[in-house]
């Protein structure tokens, strides 16, 4: 960052005489140099970094230290996080305890400007309606979902939030850049709404207006109870959200309480949970009870993030006539999945394409 600023030329500084500096020092400057020059972005979990990387471009280096393919819950901090995190600019996490590992990380880096509290700390679940705030605070039983359900990214509308609280982290740290960073999130919302809505909606409606309905959960009602040109406005309908319209309305079993956001708003529900808790391993007994329950309720998809046992979901799919889906519940969890559109382009095709074969005759 000082070395950043110290190389701009001053605004008093002749036009000619500040180019010739400038070149001189891009001509000069060995490339590691330039690298260092980035600011320096670590987020807790990929789909943090993902999201930052819409936003900053060029501008910064970033990365995160969970993997995609592990439980945002239990990672185990090692020495090089502390490393990693002690030459951050900036630090995004969730909040809400879903990183129970980051304080650790954070106390071990010995970075001023990234503790919590501080400019370079960022949380990305402020501004979002929680689901699932118990009434009192508590970890009964090893609930790790103590203030709310933390898997806030599995909603879109929610990605645009999380990149509204990462600009402002963003040009609290680096202001001379604001503009681009305000730039390249507008960018970032647009696609999101367009990909969540479809784009005739959006240029029907505004994605301001839509992106409000959304965010307090009106938008289905609305768009069921307005007409335009005598059809519902849910005719109008594209993207991921008419993708999902096989699986609107189902009921599949989850493995954890990952899905409560996408859940809300793609409107499919967890009927059944294999943790009998979240973070609470299932016992034997448990399992028996959510294989009873999706018999008996012909409950058809049995829904889980990738690092759960594919063993165990296979066996109770088996036992139950359901079919088992597995996905990375992050960014580069899986083969191909790098960026946050890819992460939902996933989850939506799949539980459609599942969905939609039930439907056909002959099946069940
Ligand atoms: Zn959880």
């Amino acid at each position: 960052m000082k070395y950043r600023e110290a190389m701009r030329p001053g605004l008093g500084a002749g036009l000619s005489q500040a180019l010739s500096a400038l070149l001189t020092v891009l001509l000069l400057a060995p490339k590691p140099a330039a690298a260092q020059e980035k600011l320096q972005v670590v987020a807790s979990l990929p789909v943090f970094a993902a999201i930052a990387e819409q936003l900053t471009g060029d501008l910064a280096e970033v990365v995160e230290i969970a993997r995609g393919d592990e439980d945002p819950h239990f990672v185990q901090p090692r020495p090089s996080y502390a490393a990693i995190v002690g030459r951050a600019d900036l630090f995004i996490a969730t909040g809400l305890d879903l990183e129970m590992w980051a304080p650790t990380v954070i106390d071990r880096a010995r970075n001023s400007a990234i503790v919590e509290g501080s400019p370079g700390h960022v949380v990305t679940y402020t501004g979002i309606k929680l689901l699932e705030v118990p009434e009192t605070v508590s970890r009964a039983g090893g609930d790790v979902h103590a203030f709310g359900n933390p898997h806030i990214h599995t909603d879109p509308i929610n990605a645009i939030i999380i990149a509204r609280n990462i600009l402002s982290g963003l040009r609290r740290v680096d202001p001379a850049n604001a503009a681009t960073y305000e730039a390249n999130t507008h960018d970032f919302q647009d696609r999101v709404m367009r990909r969540l809505f479809g784009d005739q909606l959006v240029e029907m409606l505004g994605a301001e207006t839509i992106f409000r309905l959304a965010r307090n959960y009106e938008f289905w009602e609305f768009a069921r109870n307005q007409t335009y040109q005598g059809k519902p406005l849910t005719e109008y309908l594209g993207g991921w959200l008419a993708e999902g319209a096989p699986f609107r309305g189902r009921r599949m079993a989850c493995y954890h309480k990952n899905w409560s956001y996408f859940s809300a708003r793609f409107q499919i529900e967890c009927a059944a949970y294999m943790e009998p808790k979240p973070g609470i391993p299932p016992t034997p007994g448990h399992v028996r009870d959510v294989i009873e329950i999706m018999r008996n309720e012909h409950i058809p998809v049995l829904f889980a993030a990738n690092y759960f046992s594919r063993a165990q979901v296979e066996r109770v799919a088996s036992r139950t006539g359901a079919v088992p889906i597995m996905v990375p519940l992050d960014v580069r969890g899986a083969e191909g999945v790098d960026t946050y559109f890819d992460l939902i382009d996933l989850w939506v095709s799949r539980l459609a394409e599942t969905y939609a074969t039930l439907d056909q005759p002959g099946d069940n």
